[in-house]
C-alpha cells in the first residue's frame, strides 16, 4: 500500500527548513520526501498546503489513569495520592487497564501524539490495547510485583515483538522502591546494557527523604549503584542539584519535563533552561490525566517555554522552536525511538498534518513557533502511525465503536469511585 501526500509543506526535523513538496509512504515506512514523487501511489492525499511533521512523542505517561481525570482535583499532593488515587487503583480487576488505556490513546490521536512512554500496572493489557489500536508504545514496567526475572524476560522478548511495542527498564521512584530492588535493576541494566528510567526530583520532600534515608540525593545514590551506566532518564526533575546535573551529563541521562502536572500538584518548576545550558537532552511528557488533567502536548510545550521565561526573568530564552524539537526529537531520543524521530526515507511513517487554515495558525509568520505559542489540538488535521491514518478531520479511523470504548471506561470509573 502506498500513500502519496502532495501539495504539502514538510518540516522533517532532519534540518530546520520547511519545504514545499511531496511525501510517499510505502506500507509503514516513509519512501520519498522531495519536490515531486514519480512513483504512482495507491492513494493520493492533497494536503492543500498544510504542514506535515513527525508526530509528538509523549515521554512520560500513565495512560490508563484517565479514570481519575477530574475525580481527584484541588487537593494537596499527599491527599490526592493516598486518599484518592491509591484507593481507586486498589479496585482494579482484570481488563480495566486495557479498556482505560484505549481512551487515552484516542486522546493522543486527536492531539497528534504518535507514541507514549507509558508506566502503569499490568503491561500485557497495555500492549494489547496499543496493538489493537495501532498505537506506538514504549512500556516501562516498574511494579514491584513483577520479579526481576520477568522484567528481563520481557526486555528480551518484547523488544523484538514488532515495530509498535518496545520495553525499557525502570523503577517507580527511589522513595517507593526498596534498596535491594534498586540494586537488582542496576545489575540487570549492566547485564543488558540498558538504560533505566524513573520518577526523580519531583518534590522537595522526596529529595529530602532520600537524603534522610541514605545521606545523598536520589540521582547520586542511584548512580552509585551503577543504574545509569548505560543511560536512562528521569521524569519531572524539578530538583536536581548541580552535582546531579554533572552526573546526568556524564551518563546521558534524559530529562523528561511534565510542567502541567507539576503546576497542578504544586510540585515545582523544573529548571529546564539550566539543563538546556548544561547540554542535557530534554523530552516532554504529559504525566497521567489524574494530575494534569489532559494528555495534550500543546499545553506542555507552551508551559515549558513560558515558565522558563518567567522564572529566569528573561523573555528571550527558551525559543519556541527549540521546545517544539523537544516534544518531537528530544522525546524520541529519550524513548529510544530513533526509527521515527524525523521524517526521513526509511523511517516509520509516524506523521501528523497541521491545519494551517485554522485561524490560530494565521497569518503564516512563523509556523514552527505558531504551533507552540498559538497551537492547540484543534490544529491537528491528521495523525498517522506506522503508515496507517488513525485520525483525520476530527474523526477516528479505527475498527472500533468509540462510544463503546467510552461506555466501558465509564463503567470501570464508576466502579473504582464507588
Ligand atoms: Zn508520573
Amino acid at each position: 500500500m502506498t500513500i502519496l501526500f502532495k501539495n504539502a509543506k514538510i518540516l522533517t526535523f532532519s534540518d530546520d527548513k520547511i519545504i514545499n513538496g511531496e511525501l510517499l509512504v510505502k506500507d509503514n515506512l516513509i519512501a520519498y520526501i522531495g519536490p515531486k514523487c514519480t512513483i504512482k501511489a495507491d492513494k493520493i492525499i492533497d494536503c492543500e498546503g498544510n504542514l506535515l511533521m513527525p508526530g509528538f512523542k509523549n515521554a512520560h505517561a500513565h495512560t490508563a489513569m484517565i479514570f481519575a481525570r477530574s475525580a481527584s482535583d484541588d487537593l494537596p499532593l499527599h491527599d490526592w495520592l493516598y486518599d484518592c488515587i491509591f484507593p481507586m487503583e486498589e479496585k482494579f480487576i482484570e481488563g480495566d487497564i486495557y479498556h482505560l488505556t484505549k481512551v487515552g490513546i484516542l486522546e493522543y490521536l486527536s492531539g497528534g501524539i504518535t507514541s507514549a512512554f507509558d508506566m502503569y500496572f499490568n503491561p500485557p493489557e497495555i500492549v494489547k490495547a496499543c496493538e489493537e489500536m495501532g498505537f506506538r508504545e514504549v512500556i516501562l514496567a516498574t511494579s514491584l510485583k513483577e520479579p526481576v526475572s520477568l522484567v528481563k524476560e520481557r526486555y528480551i522478548n518484547w523488544n523484538k515483538k514488532g515495530s509498535l511495542i518496545s520495553y525499557n527498564l525502570g523503577i517507580h521512584a527511589e522513595y517507593t522502591t526498596p534498596l535491594e530492588r534498586m540494586k537488582d535493576i542496576s545489575k540487570l541494566a549492566n547485564e543488558l546494557h540498558a538504560p533505566v528510567f524513573l520518577h526523580i526530583g519531583e518534590t522537595k520532600d522526596e529529595v529530602q527523604g532520600c537524603v534522610d534515608r541514605y545521606g545523598v540525593t536520589p540521582l547520586k545514590l542511584l548512580d552509585s549503584l551503577g543504574m545509569f551506566n548505560y543511560g536512562g532518564g528521569g521524569f519531572h526533575c524539578n530538583y536536581l542539584s548541580d552535582e546531579e546535573i554533572t552526573i546526568a551529563k556524564k551518563r546521558n541521562f534524559n530529562i523528561v519535563t511534565c510542567p502541567a502536572s507539576n503546576l497542578k500538584l504544586a510540585s515545582g518548576i523544573a529548571p529546564i533552561y539550566k539543563y538546556q545550558k548544561a547540554g542535557l537532552n530534554i523530552a516532554i511528557g504529559t504525566d497521567g490525566a489524574a494530575s494534569n488533567n489532559s494528555l495534550d502536548m500543546f499545553k506542555e510545550m507552551y508551559l515549558v517555554s513560558t515558565l522558563q521565561k518567567l522564572t529566569n526573568n528573561d523573555a528571550s530564552i527558551m525559543d519556541g522552536y527549540d521546545v517544539l524539537k523537544m516534544a518531537v526529537v528530544g522525546s524520541a531520543k529519550a524513548m529510544g525511538l530513533d526509527n521515527c524521530d524525523t521524517l526521513s526515507e526509511g523511517k516509520y511513517a509516524d506523521i501528523i498534518m497541521i491545519d494551517l487554515s485554522n485561524p490560530a495558525m494565521q497569518p503564516l509568520n512563523n509556523i514552527k513557533k505558531n504551533i507552540v505559542y498559538a497551537g492547540s489540538k484543534d490544529i491537528v488535521k491528521m495523525t498517522m502511525i506506522n503508515g496507517k491514518i488513525l485520525y483525520f478531520d476530527h474523526k477516528f479511523l479505527i475498527d472500533e465503536d468509540i462510544n463503546q470504548i467510552y461506555k466501558k471506561a465509564q463503567e470501570i470509573t464508576d466502579r473504582l469511585k464507588g
